[in-house]
């Protein structure tokens, strides 16, 4: 019989556990084939969310979890969760029932025919979301497709199922700043696509601020292109050519006319705007050194408490 791991990380998610165990405990009585394995990480919740878990875990052996030492999103959640996941299979789940249950039986026998590695969902809407959301989310995936090399799918979830093999190679990317949507990506094999509507989550509230999504974009962008250094260094080029441009006008005029001391307003601007886009240039370079410095350092990607799991699979 194959065995599925369902990875859930779950931070602050007390009221949406049960409804999520229940739900997809009926996908599981449903799928005769396979049994069932819950890898829930508890991502540093503040509630009662570990006791919710525990409390589940006493009555039913096919539940684990990992529980860190505080919050390390939800990124450095299903790392761990792939960590600790025994399953021929990998499934990668939200807790808050806005991934449906009823697919990971389509997924399975999808990948059960041996002609995919990976069975991922898409929203084909973002029905419910907030419409300012909806339009940068947009941007972001029209931008990073166009200046990166991997290509990242709009309204691709973490929600999927993959095999073994895929899972281990996704572990060996153990970069610091995780990306997942290009991880996933990155790695390549033969990937289907399901598509769903967008649902509402069961209980609690999202996770994600704009802040932090702008910061997730950087990441994204960061981590998966380096075309904003080419087009600092290509703004530096351009802006040199442009100077050239003035100052053989400059000289051509004082020559032919003279008497070129004027325009100290114009020049003011200038420099203005050529010391911005210096510091935008160089706040590009920044965030690359920023990224590189925390990679170097090697910190571990998260740290577990507490688990009731052996890790069964080690990242390099
Ligand atoms: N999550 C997590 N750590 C975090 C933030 C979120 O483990 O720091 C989990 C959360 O519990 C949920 C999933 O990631 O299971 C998705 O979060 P959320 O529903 O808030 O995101 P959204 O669906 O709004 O994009
Ligand atoms: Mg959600």
């Amino acid at each position: 019989m194959d065995k599925i791991s369902v990875i859930v990380p779950c931070y602050n998610e007390q009221e949406a556990i049960p409804a999520f165990y229940k739900a997809v405990n009926d996908t599981a009585a449903k799928m005769s084939g396979a049994e069932f394995e819950y890898i829930f990480v508890n991502d540093g919740s503040k509630d009662k969310t570990i006791d919710v878990i525990k409390e589940i875990a006493s009555k039913d052996s096919r539940v684990k979890y990992v529980s860190f030492s505080r919050n390390f999103g939800k990124e450095s959640a299903m790392y761990a969760g792939m960590e600790y996941a025994s399953g021929d299979y990998v499934a990668i789940m939200d807790v808050d029932l806005q991934d449906p249950p009823e697919l990971l039986a389509e997924m399975y026998d999808d990948l059960k025919s041996g002609e995919y590695d990976c069975v991922a969902s898409r929203r084909v809407n973002r029905k419910g979301e907030a419409k300012i959301r909806s339009f940068f989310a947009r941007c972001f995936y029209k931008l990073i497709n166009k200046i990166s090399q991997t290509e990242i799918a709009d309204g691709a979830r973490d929600f999927r199922m993959m095999t073994h093999q895929m899972t281990q190679s996704i572990l060996s990317l153990c970069e610091y700043n995780r990306f997942s949507k290009g991880i996933f990506a990155w790695v390549g094999y033969n990937v289907k696509w399901l598509e769903f509507e967008n649902r509402e989550r069961v209980a609690g509230e999202t996770k994600w601020s704009f802040w932090k999504l702008f910061k997730y974009s950087i990441d994204g962008i960061v981590g998966f292109s380096t075309m904003p250094l080419t087009i600092a260094a290509f703004v530096g080029v351009l802006f040199f050519a442009i100077a050239m441009v003035g100052i053989i006008f400059i000289i051509v005029r004082q020559l032919v006319w003279g008497g070129s001391a004027y325009g100290w307003s114009s020049t003011i601007c200038i420099l203005l705007l050529i010391s911005g886009i210096q510091l935008f240039c160089i706040g590009i370079l920044g965030q690359y050194l920023a990224k590189t410095y925390m990679e170097v350092k090697r910190r571990p990607i998260y740290i577990a408490k507490e688990t009731n799991a052996e890790k069964t699979n080690q990242g390099e």
